[in-house]
Order: structure tokens, then sequence, then C-alpha cells
């Protein structure tokens, strides 16, 4: 199914949108409002609304959204519906956190190859994932892997991105603060979570 142009921001949301529901449906609720909704996640019910227009008729006027199925089709609208194996390079205290993060498989995501250049690392199992020798990333392309991590120092990034993106990876989430360039067809998503933290006291009135 194709669908019209979406905006990024939209996109952003329908994850918060999915964890709501599925918090909802867990708990044992087998329909919602947008306004139910929209108070669980903090965002505006309108919001929702035109979010979810953009792919067709999500809910009854008057009834609101029946979970199972919201839950499919924003699974199906993201892609999650089907898994992702992720590929990790860098496991260092920040890879080792996320190869240990439990949280990546509701949403169909596991990391299944990890690759680093320690020689002390390579051939260990870290949560029961092998690490592997960087040397061999190349190789990814003979495994159904399309998405990676880059957890390496800032100064090794481009080159891990260059050789994901020549493995075939066709999807970054780049935890390194450089900006990385690739090719048009692959998308990057950088996670900074010091950037983050930088606009925090702006918000914070002194004393
Ligand atoms: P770390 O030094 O603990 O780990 C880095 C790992 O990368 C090590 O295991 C090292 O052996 C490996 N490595 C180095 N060069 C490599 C190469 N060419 N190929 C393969 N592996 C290589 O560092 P860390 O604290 O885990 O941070 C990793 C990266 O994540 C850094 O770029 C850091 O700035 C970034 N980081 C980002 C956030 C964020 O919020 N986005 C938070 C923490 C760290």
């Amino acid at each position: 199914m194709r669908y019209r142009k979406i905006p990024d921001e939209t996109i952003r949301r329908l994850p918060v949108y999915l964890r709501g529901a599925l918090h909802l449906s867990r708990g044992g609720v087998e329909s919602t409002s947008s306004k139910e909704l929209a108070d669980l996640i903090g965002v505006e019910p309108w919001q929702i609304r035109k979010d979810f227009s953009y792919f067709g008729d999500f809910g009854t006027p008057g009834v609101g959204y029946d979970l199972s199925s919201l839950i499919s089709r924003v699974n199906k609208i993201l892609r999650l519906n089907t898994g992702h194996e992720m590929a990790l390079v860098g496991v260092g205290n920040l890879g080792s956190a996320l190869l240990a993060f439990p949280g990546f498989r509701t949403y169909g995501f596991e990391i299944t190859a990890a690759f680093d250049i320690d020689r002390r690392k390579i051939g260990r199992r870290k949560a029961g994932v092998l690490i592997e020798d960087i040397a061999t990333l190349g190789l990814l392309n003979t495994r159904s892997i399309h998405l990676g991590i880059i957890a390496v120092p800032e100064t090794a990034s481009q080159d891990i991105a260059d050789t994901l993106v020549k493995a075939g990876i066709k999807g970054i989430l780049n935890f390194s603060p450089h900006r990385i360039a690739v090719p048009r067809a692959v998308k990057v998503i950088a996670i900074d979570i010091a950037m983050d933290l930088a606009r925090l006291p702006y918000y914070v009135p002194a004393g």
C-alpha cells in the first residue's frame, strides 16, 4: 500500500501512539478515543486525529479506535510487523548497554551481529551475541541484516558508515556525534543525548 507524502513529524509521533496503544491494550482495554490516548501520551487529541488521517480511516466517530486494529495498522505503516535484525558496531560502554537492552524486542528489533576492533573483545559474547572482527563487517550483505547501529568513537564513524552502506545496510542509527554522509537511499537517524541535555537548562529558571 502506498501513502501520500507524510510529514516526518507525523512519522516521529507514530511510535509514541503505538506505545500508548500497547500500554492500554496490555491493561485489558479494547478501544480508546483520541482524547484518552492523547492524555496518556501528552499530545493534543486533534494532533492524533490529524496524524492518523494521513493513512485513511482509522477510527469510528463517536466510538473511537479499536486498539488491536490500530496497533496492527501502525505496526504495518512503520514496517514493524516483519521484525528487523540489526548489526551493532562498537561494543564499548554504549554498545554493551544497547546489547543488554530488552526493550527493542517490543517493536520487533534484535541485534543479531556485533563488531569491534578490540582484539580482547573479538570472539567473546555479550548478551548472547558474538563480537566479530570489524574487518569482516563488509561481509554483512550475506546475512539478512538491513539496519545498523554506530556506537564507535567519532573519528571512526564515517568509515564504519561507508562499510555498512557497501554491505547493503539501508538504515543507520548513529550515536556518534559526527554527522555521517551517506547516499540518499540510506536513512540515518542520529541520536544525541548531550544535545537534548544542552537545551534543558534553558527551560529551568535559575535560583
Ligand atoms: P567506548 O570507548 O566505551 O566504546 C567504543 C567502542 O568502539 C570500543 O569497544 C572500541 O573498541 C570500538 N571501536 C573503536 N574504533 C572502532 C572501529 N574502527 N571499528 C569498530 N569498533 C571500534 O565509547 P562509548 O562511551 O560506548 O561511546 C561510543 C560512541 O557513542 C561515541 O561516539 C560516543 O560519543 C557516542 N555516545 C553517544 C551518546 C548519545 O547520546 N548519542 C551517548 C554516549 C555515547
